[in-house]
């Protein structure tokens, strides 16, 4: 497709391919399809799109905008990737690369989640302001698309318009085409405060580099060890949850995630407890704004990673004990040299971090590994 555009900042998929549409003075939604994607059955998806490929191959003259960025700086995925197992961290992100069929959304819990979508289109108009500033043209910004969280980061409360995404399910809406008008909220300034704050610790977790995610036993440890720090505990294990409520029952602003301190069951008990499922991003990001509202996501992270860590040294001669992260690391790391050369791959924000993993912990498959794939090319 000539001239398709390059995405803004935090720009959706869905927005990109909508302007794509306008510049090519394409009207027909099946024609913007086949252009785009080669296909007419694609979904145009807010949230976690897929056939990301196809879009990698628009931008190919870019040099940039492998599936992984894609992914990570152009849809909704980080907000999902942390909290859960790297399995589907890694199996959702293979999907999103091609035709998914809507089992990402499955997935990653999304459907099943007391978190929620907006179903409508939702604008920040002081952002559109400041983008036509800069760019001469509006878009759609993933940082108002928060799962229960009409809120910018940046300037607050967001307009939403009555028309649903779902309605067609192949036309792209541009930006500047959805009408919106203002949301009229009626919180206080106590409860502003906090969505503000929700908002802007969701915008640090959208912007983490892309890396493993912690398992589900190493978020239990991590909360279970945040309520003995702060008092929350009873006896060597046990968690006094009626105080983490006294804690945390505050901290509530959306209507979602009200709790029912009377059951057994409520979400706020189970994350405390041993996680059997993964819990969405703003059960999480509530129960950190009570304990640890200081810390920073990517603090957070890495002291939930550094919990139930077993060290083990290599040598040649037990390579037989491979532990499940080498396997995992190498999966990674052929995934991103089927898509990227070596060199370059080495550039990109995660996949140094990689190389430099495997070649501390790994360096005889890394080596034998590059030698081959290098000499392919
Ligand atoms: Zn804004």
């Amino acid at each position: 497709m000539h001239c398709f555009p390059v995405p803004y900042p935090d720009e959706l998929i869905y927005s990109l391919v909508a302007r794509a549409g306008i510049r090519s003075a394409i009207t027909s939604s099946k024609q913007l399809l086949d252009e785009v994607y080669g296909d007419r059955k694609v979904i145009a998806t807010i949230d976690l799109p897929s056939h990301l490929s196809s879009i990698s191959e628009q931008l190919v003259n870019t040099g940039r905008f492998d599936v992984q960025q894609l992914i990570y700086e152009h849809t909704m995925f980080p907000i999902y990737a942390p909290f859960v197992d790297e399995s589907i961290r890694i199996r959702a992100m293979e999907r999103m690369e091609y035709c998914a069929k809507g089992s990402v959304h499955l997935m990653l819990g999304a459907p099943a989640s007391i978190v929620k979508t907006s179903d409508n289109f939702c604008v920040c108009p002081a952002c559109v302001a400041e983008q036509k500033q800069k760019y001469g043209e509006s878009y759609w910004s993933r940082l108002w698309f928060l799962p229960s969280l009409p809120y910018c980061p940046k300037h607050g409360l967001l307009s939403q318009s009555r028309t649903s995404y779902h309605d067609s399910r192949h036309t792209y809406h541009a930006c500047g085409q959805i009408q919106c008008q203002p949301f009229l909220s009626n919180t206080t300034d106590k409860a502003e405060q906090q969505v503000a704050y929700l908002a802007n610790k969701a915008k640090e977790v959208m912007c983490l580099p892309a890396q493993d995610s912690p398992t589900q036993r190493q978020w239990s440890l991590f909360y279970n060890h945040l309520a003995h720090d702060f008092g929350c505990g009873k006896g060597t294990k046990q968690i006094a949850h009626d105080k983490i409520a006294d804690l945390v029952v505050s901290k509530i602003v959306t209507p979602e995630l009200t709790i029912n301190s009377d059951r057994d069951t409520n979400w706020l008990r189970t994350i405390f407890r041993r996680h059997r499922k993964a819990f969405s991003y703003l059960q999480h990001l509530t129960v950190w704004s009570a304990f640890i509202p200081e810390m920073s996501a990517s603090e957070i992270i890495k002291e939930v990673k550094s919990k139930d860590k077993v060290t083990i040294s290599f040598s040649k001669d037990n390579a037989h004990l491979m532990p499940n992260s080498n396997e995992k690391k190498r999966k990674q790391w052929r995934y991103l040299i089927d898509k990227t050369p070596i060199k370059k791959a080495r550039k990109l924000q995660g996949g140094g971090a990689l190389y430099a993993w495997l070649y501390r912990n790994d360096r005889d498959w890394l080596l034998d590994f590059n030698r081959v794939h290098q000499s392919q090319l």
